[in-house]
């Protein structure tokens, strides 16, 4: 090309709109300097997710052989049910071309941005950034603690059923996105979100049930990570008090006209309390999340909490590959075609 030729060339580049000249970024990008923080992850991804020697993520077999390379990427076979595999498969990054855009787009979920921000940013549609948000979020939803310690603040929140986003003329008589429920109180409308923390912020929250809670939700949610030794702190709500009770854990009920909001300066809920402001706060920024995604949103906000909403390299990083630590079944469609369902 003559050296004219190319001065037009950056020229006519110069006039592109925004998201064909970051197009035209990360092609060159990608063909010229195949992005080594990618690779850096890739292999971090293996060294964590086969950190007990291979397994197939097909049958869990561990006769596993390296079987040739594919677009680049180390491929495996499974002696054993004869099927293949990738470091990424069955994680959200499976069968992606492009995963530094991943990187990028993380670093837009850290952030909190929005799913049109992010398309400007990551050079994706925002159509497809929506699945790829729910798809790390399945992974994310699946982290979870051991075992709470010592003192667990247990406190629970509403949230207004929404189908947000479902089209179809089913939808026209709902509420506009975040509005006011009509019925006074806790109504069958309302979406009961139940959050454990103890005072090491181990924390639990997901979605318990439609309505004002019952006393089996508890245990549902989170009674197998809470031990025997667990000291119970919660409102007045008699429920607690004979869950406690059928457990035998220690417990502390707050009943602020009663005992004020501390129990001898140290049994009181006002972490979990603070928890439920900031989630409230943090979610209203999406205007309102379809209920049958609120548990991803929940595991969303809980990991920011654990970084401290630091968008980080390292923070980045991680939450890639957590993402990428757990098996991820939901595809496109089932994604869409989900129905909100507390079993
Ligand atoms: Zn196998």
């Amino acid at each position: 090309m003559s050296a004219k030729g190319f001065r037009n060339l950056l020229q006519y580049i110069s006039t592109l709109d925004k998201p064909r000249q970051e197009r035209i970024y990360y092609e060159i990008q990608r063909k010229i300097f195949p992005s080594t923080a990618s690779i850096r992850v890739i292999d971090e991804l293996r060294d964590k997710r086969f950190s007990k020697g291979f397994n197939c993520p097909h049958c869990k077999s561990n006769g596993v052989v390296r079987f040739g390379k594919y677009n680049g990427r180390q491929r495996y076979k499974c002696k054993d049910c004869g099927k293949t595999f990738s470091d990424l498969t069955n994680s959200p990054l499976q069968g992606t071309h492009y995963p530094e855009r991943w990187l990028k787009f993380i670093d837009c979920m850290l952030k909190g941005m929005s799913l049109r921000e992010s398309s400007k940013i990551v050079g994706v549609h925002h159509v497809t950034l929506f699945y790829w948000r729910h798809k790390v979020l399945s992974a994310l939803e699946q982290m979870q603690i051991e075992q709470f310690e010592g003192i667990l603040e247990v406190d629970e929140t509403y949230f207004l059923y929404s189908e947000k986003g479902k089209r179809g003329i089913s939808d026209r008589k709902s509420r506009k996105r975040g509005g006011v429920s009509q019925f006074r109180g806790i109504s069958k409308e309302q979406v009961c979100v139940i959050v454990g923390r103890d005072r090491n912020k181990n924390t639990i929250s997901k979605v318990a049930c439609m309505g004002r809670i019952e006393k089996s939700q508890v245990e549902k949610s989170l009674g197998s990570h809470i031990a025997g030794d667990t000291i119970l702190c919660t409102d007045g709500w008699r429920g607690y008090k004979t869950y406690a009770k059928e457990k035998g854990l220690e417990h502390y009920r707050i009943n602020t006209k009663k005992t004020g909001y501390v129990i001898k300066g140290l049994y009181h809920i006002q972490n979990v309390n603070n928890y439920h402001g900031r989630l409230k706060q943090w979610i209203d920024r999406f205007k309102g999340v379809a209920t049958k995604y609120l548990n991803h949103y929940l595991a969303w906000f809980q990991f920011l909490e654990t970084i401290q909403f630091e968008a980080t390299t390292g923070n980045l990083k991680d939450m890639l590959i957590f993402a990428c630590l757990f098996p991820v079944e939901e595809t496109y469609e089932s994604l869409r075609l989900s129905k909100f369902d507390v079993a």
